[in-house]
C-alpha cells in the first residue's frame, strides 16, 4: 500500500546527518529502476535536501527505508521531482495547471506552512489546523496597499486588493469564500472583516468595535458543534461592510441564509444544540438566575442531552461556557441591544427548552382511540409563563387542532405523535423567527445613518461565507438547498473564470473564441425553471394535502427531462442529480414537510396573545419575502413573482410560504448583490479529516479542488490553450527539432514557427510573448524530444 504522505521526518531534513547522505541516497537509488536523468534529478533533491545537517538518527534512516520499501516508484518519483522544483507563490504562472501540478504544489507548500497559494486571482488557503503567527499587526500594516507581488500570497493581500477596487473604481465588491465543513472559511471571513476594519480607518472607534463583534454574536446563535467542527457555521451568511466614497468604513449589513432549525430539537450522535443554548445555561447559573427562567440546575432538558452531556452540571460548570456567556452579552450591549431585549432572547431560549421537555400520554377517548394528554403540566406551565400566555391555550394548541369543513370549525384531538410534533414545530419556529430578528436587529443598529456619499450611494464589500457542495450517504431537503446554491455560486465563478481566460487570451492577441467550456447552466434550468423545474414542482405538490412524498418522486420522474437527473432502481424515493461536483442520490423522505414547514394556526394565533412585546413580534410579521426576483442567471420565464395560483391546502394550517420559494427568493437576492460587484474568490481546503496539523491527505484535497472549482480552471484551460510557453522557453526547449545543436537560433516568432511546422502540428497560435499549445501538441513535441536524443 502507498502511503499518502511521507512520514513527517521527510520534512524535517534539518535532522538528518551528513554522513549518512551517501548512505541514503545509495540506497534509494538501487532501488529505482528509473532513467538516469529521473535518478540524478532524484538525487540531487535529496543531497540539496540533507546536506549541511547534523545528528545522526537511526530510527528516520529506517522509516526512510521503510517509505522506500512501501512507496511505488512513480511516486517516489513525483514526491522528491516535486521537492527539487522551486515552489511558486502563483500557480498561473506554471506552464501547465493541471491536477496533479496544482495539487503537488500546494503539498510543497503546505510542508512548509506556505498556507495560501494563488491561481490566478483565485486564493487558495489551506487549514493549517494550529494558530499561525500571521495575523499580527505588523502583518496587517505589511500588506496595506502592496503590490500583490511584493509579499506571500495572504488573506489580507485579497482583503486589501478589494478594498483599493472598491476605491479606485468606486465600485462594489464581492468576496466568496468556499470550501467543505471545517476548511477555515469561517475564519476566512473574520480575517477578512478584520482588515477590512483596518482599511476603512473607522474614525470611530465604536464602529470598528461592533462591526467586529457581529461575526461572534450571529456565531453563537447559529453555529455548533459536530462531529466535524467544533464552531461549525449551521447558516449560510452574507455579510456587506459599507463605505464611503472616500473609503471610511460606516456600517455593516447581514444576511442569513437556510438556517438548520432542525437542530434545535433533535442532533445526531456526536453533535450538539447551538452553542447559545450551552452558554445561557452556564451564563445564568453562574448569576443563580435558573429558576428565574424555570431552567433546573439538576435535570437536563431533553434538547441539549446526548451521550456527551448528560448532566446539567456538565454544562452549569463549565468555566469556558460561562465566558462565551459573558462574551455574547457583551456583544448584544456593544451593538446596541437593549436590556429589556436581551431579557426576552433569554425569555424565549429557556421556554424553547421547557417546551421540548412537555411530554404527552395516550389516552383512550370515546370517538377517537389517540387522544394525548400532557403528564408534566408544571413544565407546560413554565414554558407558558416564559412566553407569556396562558397555560391552557398552550395546551389546548398543542393536543387538539381545529379543522373547517363546511363552513364549521370543528376540533380534533392530536395523538401523541401529532402533539410531539407541534411542540418541535413551535420550537423549531421560535428559533428560527428569533434568529432572523436578532440579525434584522444588528442590520438596523449599524445601518449607516445618514446618506454617505454625493449620490446617496454608498460602496459596498461583501462577504460571503456559505456551506460548500455536500454528499453524504443519505441526503435530504437541506443538502438539495445547499448544492443548488453551491450549482448557482459555480455558476457564477465560472463565468468569471471565463471572463479572466479572455483577458489572457486579449492581452497576447489571441482569438478568444476558441475557449469553450462546460457550463453548469442546464442544471440551474433543472432546479430554478419555472413552472417545470425541481423547486417549482415540489412547491405545486406541497399545496396537495393529498401528496406524499412517493407522489412527488413521480412527479419529477414524469416532468424533469435532462440527462442529469435519475431514479436508482434500488433506493426508495431516491432519485439522482448530477451536479458539477459529482453524482449525488437524495432521498426525498420528508421533502413535503420540510419543504411546508408549517407552524399549526392554533400556535401562531397563541403566539399572538403573548405579553411580550418581541415574541408577538416574531409571530405578526412573518418572515417571508416574495416578489420580483430578477432573471440574473437562470431562466425564470413566467416568474410571476407572487403566488397566483391557490390549490386546496389543509385549513388549519396557516397559508406561509414554502421553504423552497424563500431559497430561491435569498439565492436570488444574494445573486442579485453578488454580480453588483467585482467577484473575488478564496478556496478553502481542508488537508485532512482527523483536524491535525502538517498532515498532508492528497486524495482529499484533490476531490476538494474538483467540488471547489479550482480544477474548473485547469478545465477550462485544457479545452482551450493549456499551455502557455514564453517564446525564450520554447525555443530552449524545442530548438534541437528544427536546428542543429550548434545553431543559436533568434528568439522570436519565426522560429517557434518553424520549430512548430516542423513537428508538423497544426492548430496552434503566437501570440505577442507567448506560444499557445493544446495539451496534445505538447505531448507530441516531447515525445519527439525523447526519440530524438
Ligand atoms: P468552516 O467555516 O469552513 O467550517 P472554520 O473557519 O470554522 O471552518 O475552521 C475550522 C477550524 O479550523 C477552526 O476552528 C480553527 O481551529 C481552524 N482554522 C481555520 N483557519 C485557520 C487559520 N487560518 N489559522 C489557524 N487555524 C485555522
Ligand atoms: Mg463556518
Amino acid at each position: 500500500k502507498i502511503p499518502r504522505n511521507p512520514p513527517p521526518t521527510l520534512h524535517q531534513p534539518e535532522i538528518w546527518s551528513d554522513q549518512f547522505n551517501d548512505f541514503i541516497c545509495k540506497c534509494l537509488i538501487k532501488d529505482f529502476e528509473l532513467r538516469p536523468n529521473v535518478q540524478d534529478l532524484l538525487q540531487h533533491a535529496f543531497i540539496k535536501q540533507i546536506a549541511g545537517r547534523e545528528k545522526t538518527l537511526q530510527k528516520q534512516l529506517m522509516e526512510l527505508i521503510d517509505l522506500n520499501q512501501q512507496m511505488g516508484v512513480i511516486e517516489k518519483t513525483r514526491y522528491f521531482a516535486l521537492e527539487a522544483l522551486d515552489d511558486v507563490d502563483d500557480l498561473a504562472i506554471l506552464e501547465v495547471l493541471d491536477e496533479n501540478t496544482i495539487t503537488e504544489q500546494l503539498q510543497k507548500r503546505y510542508t512548509k506552512d506556505h498556507i495560501y497559494t494563488y491561481v490566478g486571482d483565485i486564493l487558495i488557503a489551506v487549514n493549517p489546523f494550529h494558530k499561525m503567527d500571521l495575523y499580527t499587526q505588523q502583518y496587517s500594516k505589511m500588506y496595506i496597499g502592496a503590490k500583490r507581488t511584493a509579499n506571500p500570497p495572504h488573506i489580507f493581500a485579497v482583503a486589501d486588493i478589494a478594498y483599493q477596487a472598491m476605491v479606485s473604481y468606486n465600485a462594489d465588491q464581492c468576496i466568496v469564500i468556499s470550501g467543505e465543513s471545517g476548511a477555515g472559511k469561517t475564519e476566512s471571513a473574520h480575517l477578512l472583516v478584520q482588515q477590512l476594519t483596518v482599511l476603512g480607518k473607522a474614525n470611530n472607534r465604536t464602529l470598528q468595535e461592533k462591526i467586529l463583534l457581529v461575526n461572534s454574536l450571529v456565531e453563537a446563535f447559529g453555529n455548533a458543534c459536530t462531529v466535524i467542527n467544533d464552531n461549525s457555521s449551521r447558516f449560510g451568511k452574507y455579510l456587506e461592510m459599507k463605505f464611503t466614497c472616500g473609503g471610511t468604513v460606516v456600517g455593516a449589513q447581514i444576511s442569513e441564509y437556510l438556517l438548520e432549525k432542525s437542530r434545535v430539537v433533535h442532533q445526531a450522535v456526536g453533535e450538539r444544540n447551538f452553542h447559545i443554548f450551552y452558554y445561557i445555561y452556564a451564563g445564568l447559573a453562574e448569576r443563580k438566575k435558573l429558576a428565574h427562567y424555570k431552567l433546573s440546575d439538576s435535570k437536563t432538558p431533553k434538547y441539549l442531552q446526548n451521550e456527551h452531556i448528560k448532566l446539567v452540571p456538565d454544562i452549569v460548570g463549565s468555566a469556558f461556557y460561562k465566558e462565551q456567556f459573558e462574551a455574547v452579552e457583551q456583544c448584544f450591549k456593544v451593538i446596541g441591544f437593549t436590556l429589556e431585549e436581551l431579557g426576552s432572547v433569554y425569555s424565549i431560549l429557556a421556554a424553547i427548552l421547557n417546551a421540548g421537555d412537555i411530554e404527552f400520554t395516550s389516552v383512550a377517548s370515546e370517538h377517537q382511540t389517540d387522544k394525548s394528554n400532557i403528564i408534566n403540566m408544571a413544565v407546560l406551565e413554565s414554558a407558558a409563563s416564559l412566553l407569556c400566555i396562558r397555560p391552557d391555550e398552550l395546551q389546548e394548541a398543542l393536543t387538539s387542532h381545529c379543522v373547517v369543513t363546511r363552513g364549521e370549525t370543528i376540533v380534533r384531538s392530536n395523538t401523541v405523535e401529532k402533539a410531539t410534533e407541534v411542540r418541535d414545530a413551535m420550537g423549531k419556529a421560535l428559533y428560527g423567527r428569533l434568529f432572523s430578528w436578532i440579525v434584522n436587529r444588528i442590520n438596523s443598529l449599524l445601518r449607516p445613518d445618514n446618506p454617505v456619499c454625493l449620490e446617496d450611494k454608498d460602496l459596498n464589500i461583501g462577504i460571503l461565507d456559505i456551506f460548500g457542495f455536500e454528499n453524504f450517504k443519505r441526503n435530504s431537503f437541506e443538502q438539495l438547498c445547499i448544492n443548488i446554491a453551491n450549482e448557482q455560486i459555480q455558476f457564477y465563478f465560472n463565468q468569471h473564470i471565463f471572463a479572466w481566460e479572455q483577458d489572457e487570451y486579449l492581452n497576447e492577441d489571441v482569438d478568444a473564441r476558441v475557449i469553450e467550456y462546460e457550463d453548469n447552466r442546464p442544471l440551474l434550468d433543472l432546479f430554478l425553471q419555472k413552472p417545470m423545474g425541481m423547486l417549482a414542482l415540489l412547491d405545486e405538490e406541497s399545496r396537495f394535502p393529498q401528496a406524499t412524498d412517493q407522489t412527488l418522486v413521480e412527479k419529477f420522474e414524469d416532468n424533469l427531462k435532462s440527462k442529469n437527473f435519475w431514479r436508482p432502481k434500488r433506493v426508495d424515493l431516491g432519485f439522482g442529480i448530477h451536479h458539477y461536483a459529482g453524482k449525488v442520490i437524495y432521498n426525498a423522505a420528508g421533502f413535503l414537510a420540510k419543504n411546508r414547514d408549517t407552524l399549526p394556526a392554533d400556535i401562531v394565533l397563541l403566539l399572538r396573545s403573548s405579553e411580550n412585546d418581541l415574541i408577538r413580534k416574531l409571530v405578526t410579521h412573518p418572515l417571508t419575502k416574495t416578489g420580483t426576483t430578477a432573471e440574473y442567471f437562470v431562466c425564470v420565464q413566467g416568474d410571476s413573482g407572487g403566488e397566483s395560483t391557490h390549490h386546496p391546502r389543509e385549513t388549519t394550517n396557516m397559508r406561509t410560504q414554502t421553504v423552497a420559494s424563500y431559497f430561491r427568493y435569498s439565492l436570488m437576492d444574494l445573486l442579485s448583490k453578488m454580480v453588483a460587484g467585482q467577484p473575488h474568490f478564496v478556496r478553502c481546503i481542508k488537508p485532512n479529516n482527523d483536524r491535525q496539523a502538517h498532515k498532508f491527505d492528497r486524495e482529499k484535497v484533490l476531490i476538494q479542488l474538483r467540488y471547489t472549482g479550482i480544477l474548473e480552471t485547469a478545465k477550462i484551460r485544457r479545452q482551450g490553450y493549456s499551455h502557455r510557453i514564453l517564446f525564450t522557453n520554447f525555443i530552449k526547449r524545442y530548438f534541437i527539432l528544427a536546428f542543429r545543436a550548434n545553431e543559436e537560433p533568434a528568439v522570436n516568432p519565426e522560429t517557434c514557427a518553424a520549430i512548430l511546422e516542423k513537428a508538423r502540428l497544426e492548430n496552434w497560435v503566437l501570440g505577442k510573448t507567448k506560444v499557445f499549445l493544446k495539451y496534445y501538441h505538447v505531448e507530441h513535441l516531447n515525445l519527439m524530444i525523447r526519440r530524438n536524443t
